[in-house]
């Protein structure tokens, strides 16, 4: 197997776990909010542990996590001379990870996201988003990753600021927008329109992630596949958005009255939360539409990354570690359960 992410590809679906933010808040390692990726600092272990779960969940990617480590983010917490380093820290543990399983062919990916200064009303963000880019590109090139993920660009504009960057560093692009709750960028454009521009522009892969649910994700991305010629890629959240809401920024939990502000974004969405077995579902219906980089974005868990690899065939390492009912002691079928608890089954 090649770790050129076009032939792998070409071979069958290549799996992106994502949503490194929201799992280390989660987890107590980072503040929502401002969501800057200051564990990669403070606690690297645990960025490293994140990554083996994915890893032995069937990610064939260890995605850097510099996802918001970039200027504008750090300048927000006061820590902008970290950037480098935070840099070149998440770069290097998701190197490290990837070479604990050699066995495992897997791609390193770098990352770039929305830089929060692009606005289409001052020239002068163009000059800083490139800056801001390139600076994050060139880490990532001088890593050594496989592909940059340009992601949650919400506008077309800042999308192609990003892409020339990483076309001019001469790596492999795969550019993903973020479509909230109009089916169009922020600029205007249908998801279709701008993949489409994107790939015209040079991107490998092109495509969505972030924001939208597997429903609503799904939604778009036909007439994506339909209009461009590259590989599709599509990362929703595992959340349940609707028709109503279909971007989980502003997502409302009806059975609960008591979280502050009425927004269940982004640390009371739990009751909204699709099950693993959703995603695999989404995995294997992208799958059958020729959508091949298929991956999950904030709210991601090793638990969804498996059953999605399993929907796609694969048998990841925890794989071992698939479920099994027959053993249990209520609801199995094992010779050796007792049958005063397989006949309670129903009524416990
Ligand atoms: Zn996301």
């Amino acid at each position: 197997m090649s770790k050129n992410l076009i032939s792998r590809l070409n071979e069958s679906p290549v799996i992106c776990a994502e949503g490194y933010l929201f799992a280390m808040e989660r987890r107590g390692y980072l503040q929502a909010g401002a969501f800057v990726p200051e564990v990669v600092l403070e606690h690297p272990e645990v960025v490293t542990q994140l990554h083996r779960e994915f890893i032995r969940s069937g990610s064939d990617v260890v995605q850097a996590f510099t996802y918001y480590g970039h200027r504008e983010k750090l300048k927000i917490i006061g820590k902008e001379d970290k950037l480098e380093v935070l840099q070149k820290n998440a770069l290097k543990i998701a190197k490290d990870t990837a070479n604990e399983f050699p066995d495992l062919d897997l791609m390193i990916a770098g990352n770039v996201s929305n830089t929060c200064v692009y606005d289409p009303n001052d020239n002068s963000t163009i000059a800083e988003c490139r800056k801001m880019f390139e600076e994050q590109v060139a880490w990532a090139k001088e890593a050594g990753v496989d592909f940059i993920m340009a992601e949650t660009l919400s506008w077309l504009e800042e999308a192609k600021i990003a892409l020339k960057v990483i076309k001019e560093a001469d790596m492999i692009a795969v550019t993903n927008i973020t479509i909230h709750q109009e089916a169009k960028t922020r600029d205007g454009y249908t998801p279709e329109d701008a993949c489409k521009i994107l790939e015209d522009l040079g991107s490998e892969v092109v495509g969505l992630n972030c924001s939208r649910g597997p429903k609503m994700t799904m939604k778009l991305l036909p007439k994506i596949r339909e209009k461009v010629s590259c590989h599709v890629s599509a990362l929703p959240v595992p959340y349940r958005t609707t028709e109503e809401e279909p971007g989980f920024l502003n997502m409302t939990d009806h059975n609960c009255d008591c979280i502050p502000g009425g927004n269940a974004f982004p640390v009371a969405l739990d009751n909204l939360y699709c099950n693993r077995f959703e995603m695999g579902e989404f995995a294997k219906e992208c799958a059958g539409k020729n959508i091949n980089f298929i991956g999950i974005c904030c709210g991601a868990e090793p638990h969804h990354v498996r059953e999605m690899a399993v929907a796609l065939g694969k048998k990841p390492l925890s794989y071992q570690y698939y479920p099994d009912m027959s053993k249990h002691q209520a609801h199995g079928t094992d010779p050796l359960l007792k049958k005063v608890n397989t006949d309670f089954a129903l009524k416990f």
